[in-house]
């Protein structure tokens, strides 16, 4: 029997969780097939690979990276730590919760340098187009190297999608923008919160990149920050030099005008719209299309694209869990490649499957609804592998502070500490508040 070839897309934290199931199995003795990851970056660790480049790279491929200077973990560790891989065992002691974007770097890189498969990635090659040829049952990938400048095609038995999507910016357009006297940037190009320094900024929406990024511009020494949302205002006990506004109406020179009939003058526009799944490489019968949701569209278990059961997607979903939720995913894509795991061959059966895990999200409306939700869904792919089993409603407890912790005080919520649900000790308080660490390296941050 020949070897069964697998093409992994994309070397983050989802590709590279894949890279982990596979060689884990091979440490047990197990007969693995053969792994090709492409990265089009010349590193891994996807977006927490950070770059100081927006628009295109040094090849002309489109920008991965939407992470910033200054970015700190946005929820605790503990609820994203791997099972198989410690912050302990990493860092030969335990650190505080929320670490800096260069900690949580190198403690993805931690594990899979000590799992030995950087061979298995072919570096600064871009996928270009994926095609399934019916009557062969195989997968043909082109790529892009760009070390050599080459464009190539090889054949594979399975194709996993780990290309990510909070790359693809969502960009829309207000009347004015063309003519504002000043900067109009989307969150995926925003890399340094000092540029805003002095500023009056508009930070456009309401979810994680505009509570971020208006806090890291507050952080930085912004003169003003004014969000504007559609539905509902974040809510947060903002500082004094923070308001929240109704939906942007339209902006005249540098005067924005809200819904609510107010204005205000605004030296830059950073808009936090959202991102796309995007998929430039996939023919439509390939492509997912969905809302960015726990319950992913045409996914049967959130892996395995319905319509051809031999691709896989990793990470598609809205994210409360990310690391381990990647883990178990990977795991069980895994042994659904080596058959221990059998998908129904009846396609109904997956769409069924689908539709069960859209109805029982919508059936929720709170947050404490979603993060159960998604707990009960790695748990679920958890108990069907190997992978060590882990206190999955400990890592939603840590959710649920969290989520006090920030209601109390939104620039705060970083100085305090949880415990990790793999080894049971508690994080120790981090030396300097949020707010004041200006400073976000690796050396200062593990400072003791
Ligand atoms: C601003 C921001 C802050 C975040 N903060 C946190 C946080 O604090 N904590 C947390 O847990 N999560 C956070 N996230 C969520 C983040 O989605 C995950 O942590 C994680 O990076 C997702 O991993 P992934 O591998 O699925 O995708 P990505 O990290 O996006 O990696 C995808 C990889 O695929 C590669 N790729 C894409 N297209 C191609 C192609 N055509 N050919 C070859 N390679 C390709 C990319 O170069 C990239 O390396 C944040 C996200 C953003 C945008």
């Amino acid at each position: 029997m020949t070897t069964k070839r697998i093409a992994i897309i994309g070397a983050g934290p989802s590709g590279l969780a894949q890279l982990r199931a596979f060689q884990s199995a091979a440490a047990k003795g197990e007969n693995i097939p053969e792994i090709t990851c492409f990265e089009k970056q010349d590193n891994w660790g996807g977006l927490w690979n950070y770059t100081w480049r927006t628009g295109l790279d040094e090849n002309g491929e489109p920008v991965h990276c939407s992470m910033y200077r200054y970015l700190w973990s946005n929820g605790p560790k503990e609820g994203l730590e791997f099972a198989d891989y410690s912050f302990e065992e990493h860092f030969g002691k335990q650190i505080a919760s929320y670490p800096p974007r260069a900690v949580l770097f190198d403690y993805i890189e931690g594990r899979v340098n000590k799992a030995g498969v950087r061979d298995w990635v072919r570096f600064n090659t871009a996928v270009r187009w994926v095609a399934y040829d019916d009557a062969t049952g195989l997968f043909t990938v082109t790529v892009h190297d760009h070390s050599t400048d080459h464009v190539y095609s090889e054949t594979f038995d399975h194709v996993i999608v780990a290309s990510g999507h909070f790359s693809v910016p969502n960009v829309p357009h207000y009347p004015g923008f063309e003519t504002f006297n000043g900067r109009v940037l989307h969150a995926h190009d925003f890399r340094d919160a000092r540029e805003f320094a002095d500023k009056d900024i508009l930070v456009m929406g309401a979810s994680y990149s505009a509570e971020d990024i208006g806090s890291q511009c507050w952080k930085y020494g912004a003169k003003s920050i004014t969000s504007c949302y559609r539905s509902a205002p974040m809510g947060f006990n903002w500082p004094e030099n923070w308001e929240e506004k109704p939906a942007l109406d339209r902006v005249d020179g540098n005067t924005a005008y809200f819904k609510d009939g107010s204005t205000k003058q605004i030296d830059a526009i950073i808009l936090c719209t959202g991102y796309k799944h995007f998929f430039s490489f996939l023919p439509d019968d390939l492509r997912l299309k969905t809302a960015n949701r726990l319950a992913t569209a045409d996914l049967y278990k959130g892996v395995v694209w319905v319509h051809n059961p031999k691709l896989f997607y990793l990470g598609m979903q809205d994210q409360w869990f990310t690391f381990n939720m990647f883990d178990a995913q990977a795991w069980w894509v895994r042994d659904a490649i080596m058959g221990k795991i059998a998908i129904p061959a009846d396609k109904q059966a997956l769409l069924d499957d689908v539709r069960n895990r859209e109805t029982l999200e919508d059936a929720g409306e709170d947050t404490k609804y979603a993060i159960r939700y998604q707990a009960d869904y790695v748990k679920e792919l958890v108990a069907e592998t190997d992978y060590p089993s882990f206190d999955i409603d400990g890592a939603c407890d840590a959710f649920f502070e969290w989520k006090k912790h920030k209601a109390k005080d939104i620039m705060g919520f970083r100085n305090n500490s949880y415990k990790s649900v793999i080894t049971g000790t508690m994080a120790p308080v981090h030396h300097t508040p949020w707010k004041d660490a200006l400073d976000d390296s690796m050396e200062a941050y593990l400072r003791s």
